[in-house]
Formats: C-alpha cells, sequence, structure tokens
C-alpha cells in the first residue's frame, strides 16, 4: 500500500530524516515510535506532500507520490492528521469536513455534504457541527482533524500524535474508533507517544532516533527495546 525508500531530509546542517526505508501493508496498522525531534513529524510531512525530500522516493500503490503536492497525494488516498491541528478557523466544523471532502477527496459538494455528516457521527461532532472550529477542547480538535482525513476517502491515513492529551476515557472512545476505521481497510500509519495505542492497534512497529530507523518489528519486541532507549537518553517515550 505505501512504501518508502531512503527518505531523507536536512534542515542547514541537521540531519532531521536519514535514508529511511518504510513499508505497510493493505490493512495495515504501523505505529512510528521515537524521542523529540527524531523525525517523525518529518517523515509524515515528507510523505504527504507537504515538504519534498533531499532524496529518496516513496509510492502508494505503485505511484510515485514524492514531489507532489498535498492535495494530490490526498486524492490518491493519503490522508494526513496534523500534530498540531490547524482547521480553517473561520469554517465551522461541518464546513471543515466538508472543505476536506471537496479538496481532498475530490467529492461534488452533495457528496460531500453527506461524508461530512457521516463522519462527523462517526467521530462524535455531530452535536457541534455548527460550532466555529476555532473554538475546541482539544478531544474535539484532534477528533474534527480524523473527520476531516476521514472525509476524503483515504486508503491510508497518517496519525501524527492524534492521541495526544486526551484524558483515558477519551483515549480508549479513541483507540475504538480507529480499530474500526483499520477493520473497515483503512491502513494506518500512527506517530504515538502513548505506548497504550501503539500496542492496541499496530501490528508492527518502527523506531526512529535522530532521523534513523532503528529498529523495526512486533510491538512488544521494539517497546522493549525502546524502554532501553528512553532509559539511555532520557527522552518521553512515555510507558
Ligand atoms: P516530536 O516528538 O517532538 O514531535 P519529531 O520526531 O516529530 O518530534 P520532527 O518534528 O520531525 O521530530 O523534527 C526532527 C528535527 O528536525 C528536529 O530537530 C526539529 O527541530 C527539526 N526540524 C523539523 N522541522 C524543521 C523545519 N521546518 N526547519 C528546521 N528544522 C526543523
Ligand atoms: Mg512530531
Amino acid at each position: 500500500l505505501l512504501e518508502a525508500r531512503g527518505l531523507s531530509k536536512s534542515f542547514g546542517a541537521l540531519r532531521a530524516l536519514d535514508g529511511v526505508n518504510l513499508r505497510l501493508e493493505h490493512g495495515g496498522a504501523l505505529g512510528v515510535i521515537g524521542p523529540n525531534g527524531s523525525g517523525k513529524s518529518t517523515m509524515f510531512r515528507l510523505l504527504g506532500g507537504l515538504m519534498r525530500p533531499d532524496a529518496g522516493q516513496a509510492f502508494l500503490e505503485g505511484r510515485p507520490i514524492v514531489g507532489l503536492a498535498a492535495w494530490r497525494v490526498c486524492r490518491l488516498g493519503l490522508a494526513l492528521t496534523g500534530q498540531i491541528p490547524q482547521p480553517l478557523s473561520e469554517l465551522t466544523v461541518r464546513e471543515n469536513v466538508v472543505a476536506a471532502a471537496v479538496f481532498g477527496g475530490g467529492l461534488a459538494m452533495g457528496a460531500a455534504r453527506r461524508a461530512a455528516e457521516e463522519h462527523l457521527a462517526l467521530t462524535g461532532l455531530a452535536a457541534l457541527a455548527d460550532a466555529p472550529s476555532g473554538r475546541l477542547t482539544v478531544v474535539n480538535r484532534r477528533r474534527l482533524e480524523l473527520a476531516r482525513a476521514l472525509a476524503t476517502r483515504p486508503k491510508v491515513i497518517l496519525l501524527d500524535e492524534n492521541l495526544a492529551g486526551l484524558t483515558p476515557v477519551e483515549t480508549d472512545q479513541a483507540l475504538d474508533l480507529l480499530r474500526q476505521i483499520n477493520a473497515m481497510g483503512v491502513g494506518l500509519l500512527m506517530v504515538e507517544h502513548v505506548m497504550r495505542a501503539v500496542l492496541g492497534i499496530c501490528r508492527r512497529v518502527m523506531v526512529l532516533d535522530q532521523g534513523r530507523l532503528i529498529a523495526q518489528g512486533r510491538p512488544e519486541e521494539v517497546v522493549r527495546e525502546a524502554a532501553v532507549i528512553e532509559a539511555y537518553l532520557g527522552s518521553d517515550v512515555h510507558a
């Protein structure tokens, strides 16, 4: 479904991402963990068309996506939720989802409206549909990011810390929903510091450190290694 080879990106002298490979099968769920500044968001932004890599290739269902504009990548089926949610704050919650369906999903207005209602309900935002999106609580901002992604009818969603800052109850609700989405055949690639989330959904995990892929495998194996890395670096890969 999604494959990348040798993805690299530097900011000046800083190698933010250094020759990273990844592979996500159809319907798979892959976790990405690593300390702050290890290149997780950079990798997502490269894959989502928000930045160009210095080197490397990426393919969605065999089609090259590196260098395409974000909306084109989205129309091919890759949706990205941002680490810092950035709704179109002058618009309501519903209008944000409709806009995503039109621009990211290529839907006509009628279909976009129906997609919006469906995904507002699914993410628990129906009651807030007419609220201004600029004044949502943390959990509702994260739900809106997910609703916007879903409304584009993605084959894969890249979730950049979509569960950060949620209470345990909200986290459980979000995990249930993500499992449901994954079970419908949507691939998930998720950056997450909440290990319970990674263990609960991802069947494979990759670990980044200083831009390099230093480990990958089944979550139980890798999380043990991550604990060692945490102890070593004093980073915040929370349990
Ligand atoms: P976090 O867990 O804190 O979200 P991350 O793994 O997502 O971290 P990135 O945001 O990918 O890390 O950043 C990787 C490195 O690249 C960091 O050192 C960061 O400061 C740097 N960096 C990221 N974006 C830019 C940019 N646009 N310009 C300059 N440096 C950047
Ligand atoms: Mg990040």
